[in-house]
């Protein structure tokens, strides 16, 4: 499948590539470094990034300005996004044809060419393993703005190699990756570096999570606290790992209430937990997921099930 990817890619004069809304590593990492590796082996060829702009991710890359014209006769290719809805710029479905590359669940089997990886670590390591098609089949070469695109989004996506999706072909590809000329401190800090306001929430959050003896566990981040602590709800994206060094626990969720919804993000460190998700009209990875919730009712059913699951595992 990846051969015919870049023959496709071959074909087209111009190429847009999308990812999906809310953004994170992976998703511009895939994209973006995508993007590089296009434009740097077909010089001639015009590879434009959509979708908005999140400030959370300053550090990595910006997409580009992408015009309605521009999709007239183009290859779309959307990486790292399952479902359709999701795409960041809806324009996705408007160029001559579509290519999904991603490693969710294939519950959307979107795209002309769909090329799904679900035991990838992210999205950026099938990326990777495109390059080396490339490599061999055409010569292409990588740059090192597009290797650490692809670093940025391995590492995100696998908590820094902690999460079990991380494989040996994983690390194999990071050795790669790190080869580039990119700097890695200054990359890394991009990441993980936290204004002290979110680490206070952060201390608030292990003050106040609660858990029952199953491992289950949850925190209410409601929208008087995040003003008390004066962050937004996409600052909250990197604290969402950080009940996983609880000893004991096998499963949470952060219920973080936005203007009109609550946003229902799920970890788990051995309970499948995007069945759950689904449940509430989202979706995601086994161990990682998500959903919005409309009522605080509603995000209590939520705990409910979480609290079922883990009990029954
Ligand atoms: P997040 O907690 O936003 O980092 O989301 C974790 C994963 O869950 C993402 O990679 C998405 O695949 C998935 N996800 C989150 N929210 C939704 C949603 N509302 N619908 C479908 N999938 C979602």
């Amino acid at each position: 499948m990846y051969s015919q990817i870049i023959d496709t890619i071959k074909q087209f004069d111009t190429i847009i590539i999308h990812r999906h809304v809310r953004p994170d590593p992976d998703a511009y990492g895939s994209q973006i470094g995508l993007k590089y590796m296009i434009s740097h082996n077909y010089p001639n060829k015009r590879v434009l990034a959509a979708g908005g702009h999140d400030y959370t991710m300053d550090f990595l890359d910006f997409p580009d300005a992408v015009e309605d014209t521009d999709f007239e006769g183009a290859l779309v290719i959307v990486t790292d996004t399952a479902n359709t809805d999701r795409i960041d710029d809806q324009r996705y479905d408007t160029g001559a044809k579509l290519i999904k590359i991603d490693h969710h669940p294939n519950d959307d089997n979107y795209g002309d060419i769909c090329q799904v990886d679900v035991t990838a670590s992210s999205s950026s390591e099938m990326i990777y393993e495109l390059f080396t098609y490339g490599q061999i089949e055409e010569n292409w070469t990588l740059t090192a703005a597009s290797a650490r695109l692809l670093y940025a989004g391995i590492i995100g996506d696998t908590g820094r190699f902690l999460f079990p999706s991380t494989t040996q072909k994983t690390f194999d590809v990071a050795g790669e990756l790190i080869k580039y000329d990119f700097d890695r401190n200054e990359l890394h800090n991009g990441m993980y570096e936290m204004d002290r306001k979110l680490l206070h929430l952060q201390g608030y959050m292990y003050q106040n999570f609660e858990m029952n003896e199953d491992g289950a566990a949850f925190v209410k981040i409601t929208r008087d606290i995040l003003a008390e602590f004066d962050v937004t709800p996409t600052d909250t994206s990197l604290l969402v790992g950080t009940l996983g060094n609880v000893k004991g626990i096998k499963a949470w969720v952060i219920l973080i209430e936005e203007e009109s919804e609550i946003r229902v993000r799920l970890r788990s460190k051995g309970p499948v937990i995007n069945n759950l998700a689904k449940e509430f009209g989202g979706g995601g990875h086994p161990m990682a997921s998500g959903a919005v919730a409309y009522s605080w009712e509603e995000a209590d059913r939520v705990i409910e099930r979480l609290e079922e699951i883990c009990a029954s595992v």
